[in-house]
């Protein structure tokens, strides 16, 4: 391996990750919901506020959980933005939903808040606004839309741990939130999740989705004296071999977020001059969000400029990658979609550039990284 080689990701390790592992093992109870699942879920309520917080084998599955604890039914109308992960719109769809894409912010890629009003109709269900890079959407804005219509707020927080809204924790606003702990995140199991439950009305029946449609939890607390099948589900919860595993980055969660803000601020003054010699834009984070350093990002001049800025970096051992390519332009979704141009979204589908950002890169790499940008816009 090339040791001077920069990859854009590599998963944090606490280095107490086998331990833990070997913990859970010699438990003797590796299936799920035991007692690192237990750790993990009470550390999240505790740190968070949630009213409860159920780990799951991914983000996905926490979104595909809001779909079953929504009850969503053919026919029923789903606002998501154009511009994120397939699962913020798989989920849904798998249970008959309609997905109406919104467009992006402008200013960043989040939602744009004032252009979902106009998307709303008497089957509209519920709006699941992606806080992208950590960055939070306009939770007041949402909220107030939501009690006019009567519409459920299910946040896609799966970037967005450790970061606030107004002070108030991402993930804890909506009626439901979803995490991601996928490597690529600041905290991570490989594949993992969390679905957090804000309101108290869907606190019973998550718990039986969760274990296979049945009330197993209950049984499990002693509550009912035979457990059996009550209700839809499916396997939502990891083993405890995963949770041990992201209980070890629980207890780093400090020092993770310290050394990634250290590396997103230097990125910041670094290449704070360069829009004033290009066309290229940086991060922008509204007054009322935080900055979980997730994500550092570049808005290029144009796809050819970005596809440019990728091949210098490669070039030169760095690996940059683009990121979403707009849901609505999606070879599974076009034919459902009633083609309504969403610029904004295809606008970072072809200019947004991601940097390489995880604990481990050094300060001297990140000057190299800045300087390589500099010296492709300055020849
Ligand atoms: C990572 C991510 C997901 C999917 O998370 P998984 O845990 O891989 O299912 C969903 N939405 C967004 C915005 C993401 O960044």
């Amino acid at each position: 391996m090339d040791l001077t080689f920069i990859p854009f990701n590599k998963p944090y390790l606490s280095g107490n990750e086998i331990d833990y592992i070997r913990q859970a093992v010699e438990k003797g109870k590796i299936s799920g919901n035991g007692y690192f699942t237990q750790k993990c879920q009470e550390f999240f309520c505790r740190q968070y506020g949630f009213k409860k917080s159920l780990l799951t084998t991914s983000c996905t599955d926490a979104l595909e959980m809001s779909a079953l604890l929504l009850d969503i039914k053919p026919g029923d109308e789903i606002i998501v933005p154009s511009y994120t992960f397939v699962s913020t719109a798989l989920a849904f769809v798998r249970q008959g939903a309609k997905i109406i894409f919104a467009d992006s912010r402008a200013d960043h890629p989040g939602i744009d808040e004032q252009k979902i009003e106009e998307l709303i109709t008497p089957r509209t269900r519920a709006i699941v606004p992606v806080h992208y890079a950590g960055v939070a959407c306009d939770m007041d804005a949402l909220g107030l839309l939501a009690k006019k219509y009567n519409l459920v707020i299910i946040e896609d927080a799966a970037q967005a741990i450790e970061s606030y809204y107004n002070s108030i924790p991402l993930g804890s606003i909506g009626n439901l939130g979803c995490f991601s702990f996928h490597e690529t995140k600041n905290i991570q199991c490989g594949e993992g999740g969390m679905l957090a439950i804000n309101d108290s009305s869907y606190i019973k029946r998550s718990e039986i989705i969760w274990e296979k449609g049945t009330n197993r939890a209950e049984f499990f607390r002693g509550e009912v004296n035979k457990y059996g099948w009550v209700d839809i589900g499916s396997s939502f919860l990891p083993s405890e071999i995963n949770a041990a595993f992201l209980f070890s980055q629980i207890e780093f969660i400090n020092q993770i977020q310290e050394r990634r803000l250290q590396i997103w601020d230097l990125y910041r003054e670094r290449l704070n001059t360069l829009p004033s010699f290009s066309n290229v834009r940086l991060p922008f984070i509204p007054d009322y969000a935080t900055n979980n350093a997730h994500m550092f990002y570049l808005i290029t001049g144009s796809l050819d400029e970005r596809t440019g800025l990728i091949q210098h970096l490669k070039s030169k051992n760095i690996l940059s990658v683009f990121h979403y390519q707009s849901l609505h332009k999606s070879s599974y979704y076009e034919p459902f979609y009633d083609g309504k141009e969403l610029p904004m979204c295809d606008l970072y589908t072809d200019r947004l550039l991601r940097l390489p950002l995880f604990p481990e890169l050094t300060n001297d790499q990140v000057n190299m990284i800045c300087d390589e940008i500099t010296n492709y816009y300055r020849s």
